[in-house]
């Protein structure tokens, strides 16, 4: 990542004006990390399309980048995309969406978009919820979190994007979070890079819709911060072993008084215990110990525990999970319109 001033950036390529998001929103973030990677490859802002629908991610290029943007309907920013593309091959193209817009509303787009290898790079920003009209349950939606409308728990079980993507024949499939804005913006650049249907999942602090969300307590102010350390704790990077000797303890009650008991039964041992927000099981005790076997022991004896979690349970895989060649559309649709052509 460059070191120029923040300055620099925002002269360059962000419109002068308040930001639509709310504080702490991770778009800003997405934003910051997009306009580095065009800079950093020197792309030229006249060939940069950016296309959105309707969402808080939406806002990230339209109003808020300087250049050429189009802000469409909810759920067909890839149609858009599509037909801007085969219009001018040499665009980077470049869509916005959410988990509600594009996976949701517009999931039938991102699949067959992908089927096709068509060169459009999808950055779809997962909050986790419909965040804009109020935090409903969207397809990614993670099973059993409360949204305003399941106030006792999601009975679905959500997409595996990635999944999704790279079945459907997208050609570089990555996921990231807002905790990984170095690795965030080195894959924007290989997805505007590579030649083909490129999609780029990136896990989205939402303060104002994951409160309820992730049952979290405390100042506002506090929130942004601590769901980031949470992505940074509840994820793991693909093809690299988790570091550590540690496992969670799901507290049935008050967190802070299981603290405090799991403190005291691990007093005489090489061993640690903490306050983490986690991504599956909200607010637990991370304990790491040297012998984990026997810290693991004294717990399950203890009361006010629901149960222990080790320490890759409900973690999400982050990293790049598909990088190959296919014909690309826009190079097919040419040939075929060619054949046609030339046939007598
Ligand atoms: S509702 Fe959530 S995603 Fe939308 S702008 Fe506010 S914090 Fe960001």
């Amino acid at each position: 990542m460059s070191v120029k001033p923040l300055s620099y950036y925002r002269e360059r390529y962000i419109r002068f004006q308040p930001s639509p998001f709310c504080p702490g929103c991770g778009n800003g973030t997405i934003l910051n990390c997009f306009v580095r990677a065009i800079d950093e490859l020197g792309i030229p802002r006249e060939r940069v399309l950016c296309v959105s629908g309707i969402g808080c991610s939406a806002w990230i290029p339209s109003p808020n980048l300087r250049g050429d943007t189009l802000h469409t309907t909810h759920g067909r920013a890839i149609a858009f995309a599509t037909g801007a593309k085969v219009y001018n091959p040499h665009l980077y193209t470049v869509v916005f969406t959410g988990d509600g817009d594009g996976a949701g509303i517009g999931g039938n787009h991102l699949i067959h978009a992908a089927r096709r290898n068509i060169d459009i790079t999808v950055i779809l920003v997962n909050n986790l919820s419909y965040a804009m009209t109020g935090g409903q349950i969207a397809p990614t939606t993670l099973h059993g979190l409360r949204t305003t409308t399941s106030p006792y728990g999601n009975p679905e079980h959500p997409f595996d994007l990635v999944k999704l993507a790279a079945a459907a024949g997208a050609t570089y499939v990555a996921r990231w979070t807002t905790y990984h804005v170095v690795e965030l913006t080195r894959s924007i650049k290989e997805a505007l890079r590579h030649r083909g249907f490129s999609f780029i999942e990136v896990l989205s602090q939402c303060p104002t819709q994951q409160r309820r969300l992730f049952g979290l307590r405390g100042p506002m102010r506090t929130l942004p911060s601590r769901i980031v350390e949470m992505f940074a704790e509840g994820t793991y990077l693909r093809g690299r072993p988790l570091k550590g000797s540690y496992l969670y303890a799901l507290p049935e009650g008050d967190p802070e008084e299981v603290l405090r008991d799991v403190g005291e039964a691990l007093r005489d041992l090489e061993a640690s215990a903490r306050l983490v927000d986690h991504i599956a099981f909200g607010r637990v005790v991370r304990v790491d110990a040297e012998d984990l076997e026997e810290a693991a022991g004294r717990l399950r004896a203890l009361g006010g525990l629901r149960r222990l979690a080790d320490a890759t349970e409900g973690k999400i895989e982050v990293g790049v999970f598909v990088e190959e060649e296919r014909p690309e559309f826009t190079e097919s649709l040419r040939e075929v319109i060619r054949r046609a052509e030339v046939r007598p």
